[in-house]
């Protein structure tokens, strides 16, 4: 293992510790809060609050998955980061396609020079407006994980450049790759065009995979060494939690190494902080305490929380 690369410094991965997999802790606008203001995300002393309490729960370090031009600050998350006492890794990449629009930017750049802007997050640091316009001026914030997004049922002809774009980048940093998975869907066709492109299992995660409830598909998943990030725990309502029901089935089958967890809380109306429910703290409060009723004890709640996100984070050796 090498490092975790968080806004603060890159750290030894047996420092991250207990690890929300996939967050938006910070939203500064951008097109997602155009398409709803309830993504809005950059009130630093109510963020504080948030990731305070959920610091109280156990949590020491999360993963903010916005990647470019879609409402990231990294001066804020060092902020947030300082006044929690969090570890927080920002992302680099692109988002799904409704979260950058019809006429971005990424559109008309080449393959080549997505690499090299997604490397740049990585290696140099992130422009402080975000690629917001043609002025690029770089913090010394390092991004250390690469945030791609696929479409429903597998990479549209929109996403692959940005994918392969996104192993090219990999090749040459090491950094971690981690995709969004529309409605869960895709997961198999990610994986087959990333690993084609060199990105092994090991350094890949897929997140939202828990809105497909099928134990074949997870288990196909597994079988490519990739690691899930299940991030609906508290959205099922009044129905059977899939996410629990995955988790057991994960845990049955042998496959606790490949699960993380994470909230995926992108609004307003899920932070305590902002009057909403159920708060930053649900995984390590309530949902840990069903996962122990259905016997997923202490030792297997550690791998989820800290063992496997200290694996799936941590860069790859490069100049292989
Ligand atoms: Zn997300």
């Amino acid at each position: 293992m090498t490092f975790v690369r968080t806004v603060l410094g890159d750290i030894d991965p047996a420092a991250l510790g207990v690890t929300y997999a996939h967050e938006h802790l910070v939203i500064d606008g951008g097109r997602p809060v155009d398409l709803s203001p309830d993504f809005l995300l950059n009130d630093i002393d109510r963020l504080t609050t948030e990731l305070a309490a959920a610091h109280a729960a156990g949590l020491r370090a999360a993963i903010d998955m916005m990647p470019a031009d879609c409402g990231r600050n990294p001066m804020l998350l060092v902020e947030l980061s300082r006044r929690s006492g969090v570890h927080l890794v920002a992302a680099t990449g692109l988002h799904h396609e409704r979260f950058t629009g019809p006429s971005h930017w990424s559109l008309r750049a080449t393959e080549d020079e997505l690499a090299g802007l997604f490397a740049a997050d990585v290696e140099d640091g992130i422009d402080e407006r975000d690629y917001t316009g043609p002025i690029v001026n770089r913090t010394d914030i390092r991004a250390g994980v690469i945030k791609i997004g696929g479409s429903l049922g597998g990479p549209s002809e929109r996403d692959r450049p940005i994918f392969r774009a996104a192993a090219a980048a990999h090749a040459r940093t090491g950094v971690p790759v981690h995709t969004h998975c529309e409605a869960g869907t895709g997961a198999l066709e990610q994986i087959r065009l990333l690993t084609d492109a060199g990105v092994p299992g090991a350094h890949l995660s897929l997140s939202h995979v828990d809105k497909v409830v099928d134990r074949g598909y997870q288990r196909e998943v597994f079988a490519t060494g990739a690691f899930v990030v299940y991030d609906q725990a508290f959205r099922w309502g009044d129905r059977e939690n899939g996410t629990l029901q995955l988790i057991e089935w994960a845990v049955e089958t042998g496959n606790a190494g490949h699960v993380m967890l994470g909230m995926d809380a992108a609004r307003q109306g899920y932070y305590t902080a902002y009057g909403g429910s159920p708060g930053l703290p649900f995984l390590l409060r309530e949902f840990s305490d069903r996962l122990e009723e259905r016997g997923i004890g202490a030792d297997i709640r550690r791998r989820i929380f800290v063992d496997n996100p200290a694996r799936a984070f941590a860069f790859a050796e490069v100049g292989r």
